[in-house]
């Protein structure tokens, strides 16, 4: 009985030291961290506003209706429960205090000792007005998953439209941005438009579907090799997408896009994939916010006023060095590699390690056969790289359920372009969930 009292007192005094860690972001960047923590030494509290961990390079999938957002987001709770000491609490980050160390979401308020910011990047619309009501876009797994709901409203619509050049407005599609995202969003849009609709949508003809692409600068995909440039630009047009390097687009207003050379077109729907910032987060100074509005760090990811207290790791943390003068790459692995690093120096308990981005290289995928990567030795295309490419985003999904109805969707599709995906799912207007809190 004693030896019992004796172990649950100091069990008690363990748990009383232990240091409370909120980490607000559960994605690339969070979600490492925390599965890497000592967790006998630190208390975790995971604030997130889904109850899900998604996986972005594949939202473009969800889009063109490839892949079910089921098939590619893990719910927290799963993943956490065989962490002790972690725990998840749903809520959009409404405010930070930076003095007491609280943060404020939309249903509670959390106390800490160390807060780790990793909350992503978001749209940039670079102030054009009119933009966030008007344009869909990828950035999440419901904008993802709402792009396509409409790409698919506008495909029943043209086929029910006996006006041909009001059906040719319908089906006109304009996806802004030629990165990653804007390439192979364009991509799957092509192949829709040369396999499924021959296919399904027997009353329209495919040459009605007009897709295109613009970007501002000469090239597409501006972080990778000249060779890969080429191949995705090649691809892309194989697949019938009208790709215009160069062009700047200024506005868009009543389904009409402005160019900076002042002329004037009709898209009926506009995907944008241009921009990117850091995540606002209520509370943050002005002066810990850099170029981005990324959150400014040191080398061991510490925010620059409040190294004591706060880190800001993955796509919101801005680190610049000689070789990343505007910060690393906003991409999974920078974000995984932080998160790990953070953990180590946070387990350590000293600030040892600085970090130092081991660039594994990027890919990116136009179709099926089609794709492109460029190592830190070599550059490859085609069905290699698309196989690839299949590969590593296969490795990297959570969950075994998850991973085997992706292979067998992307069988199945590979050798039908068939899916059972293209459910057009119109929400419900009420009840409203204003208790949603965003
Ligand atoms: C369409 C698309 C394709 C991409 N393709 C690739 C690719 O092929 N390869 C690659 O390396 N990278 C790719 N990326 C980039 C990559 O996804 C990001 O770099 C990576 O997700 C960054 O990880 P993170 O943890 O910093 O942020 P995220 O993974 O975005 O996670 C942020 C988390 O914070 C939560 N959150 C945000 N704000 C709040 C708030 N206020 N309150 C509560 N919770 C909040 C979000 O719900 C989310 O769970 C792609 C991104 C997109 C959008």
């Amino acid at each position: 009985m004693n030896q019992r009292k004796t172990a649950s007192f100091f069990y008690y005094k363990v748990k009383k030291q232990m240091k409370n860690i909120v980490v607000i972001g559960g994605g690339f960047a969070g979600l490492n961290l925390i599965k890497k923590l000592d967790h006998r030494r630190y208390r975790v509290m995971l604030v997130d506003r889904n109850n899900f961990q998604s996986f972005p390079p594949l939202f473009y999938q969800v889009a063109s209706s490839g892949l079910a957002q089921e098939n590619i987001a893990f719910p927290f709770r799963r993943e956490l429960k065989k962490l002790r000491n972690v725990s998840y609490h749903m809520g959009h980050v409404k405010g930070l205090d930076l003095e007491a160390r609280t943060v404020t979401t939309s249903y509670e308020t959390l106390s800490y000792d160390r807060l780790v910011i990793a909350a992503g990047s978001t749209n940039n619309f670079f102030g054009m007005e009119g933009l966030p009501e008007n344009v869909f876009c990828i950035k999440t797994l419901a904008e993802a998953a709402h792009s396509r709901d409409e790409i698919l409203d506008r495909l029943e619509r043209g086929a029910l439209c006996k006006d041909p050049s009001r059906r040719r407005e319908l089906l006109s599609f304009l996806v802004v941005g030629g990165g990653p995202a804007g390439v192979e969003i364009a991509g799957a849009l092509g192949e829709m438009k040369k396999y499924v609709l021959p296919r399904e949508y027997p009353e329209l003809d495919p040459a009605d579907l007009r897709i295109t692409l613009i970007e501002g600068t000469g090239h597409l995909l501006g972080a990778m090799r000249p060779e890969s440039q080429e191949k995705a630009l090649r691809y892309l047009r194989e697949l019938m997408v009208d790709v215009r390097l160069d062009t700047m687009m200024k506005g868009y207003a009543d389904k009409h896009v402005t160019f900076a050379d002042g002329h004037t077109e009709y898209w009926e729907t506009l995907v944008w994939t241009a921009g990117v910032m850091g995540e606002p987060i209520p509370g943050l100074p002005k002066e810990c916010l850099g170029h981005g509005g990324r959150i400014v760090v040191d080398e061991y990811n510490r925010m620059k006023g409040y190294e004591e207290s706060v880190c800001a790791i993955g796509d919101i943390a801005l680190m610049t060095t000689e070789k990343y003068p505007k910060g690393h790459p906003q991409m999974a692995q920078p974000a995984i590699q932080q998160a790990r690093l953070l953990a180590r120096n946070l387990n350590s308990g000293e600030w040892k390690e600085k970090f130092r981005y081991r660039d594994k290289g990027s890919m990116a995928t136009v179709g099926k056969n089609r794709a492109v990567a460029d190592l830190p030795r070599m550059s490859f295309g085609g069905m290699m790289a698309w196989m690839a490419w299949m590969f590593i985003h296969l490795m990297s999904l959570l969950g075994m359920r998850n991973k085997l109805s992706v292979l067998l969707n992307w069988t199945w599709n590979y050798f039908t372009y068939s899916t059972s995906l293209r459910l057009l799912m119109r929400p419900t207007k009420f009840p409203l969930r204003r208790h949603w809190g965003d």
